[in-house]
């Protein structure tokens, strides 16, 4: 894993409902329901089909998520245009893809 992620494992799995979401400030929390887009995509380590929340309010950004099946580490990378938020796309890689 490349130094200055800030990432733990302390996530235990047991929410099925996988929501990519870094935090919201107050100001752009009115907004955030209608920026959420939910997004079918397959673990890159198991191929489980889910649903992926995705947050176009946030910008293009990446974060993890836990499989919801064998709860390995995902990389969600979101892009999104600017200025409307709309999710463009969604790219889910394995940690041992990233540098
Ligand atoms: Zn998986």
């Amino acid at each position: 894993m490349a130094p200055g992620w800030s990432f733990t494992l302390e996530s235990v799995c047991n929410d099925t409902h996988i929501v990519a979401h870094q935090g919201v400030t107050q100001a752009s929390r009115a907004m955030h329901e209608a920026m959420l887009a939910s997004r079918p995509v397959s673990c890159p380590y198991c191929g489980t089909p889910f649903e992926l929340l995705v947050d176009g309010s946030q910008g293009s950004h990446s974060t993890w998520e836990d499989c919801p099946r064998c709860c390995a580490p995902i990389q969600v990378s979101v892009d999104v245009a600017e200025p409307d938020g709309s999710v463009q796309a969604v790219t889910l890689a394995r940690d041992d893809d990233v540098l």
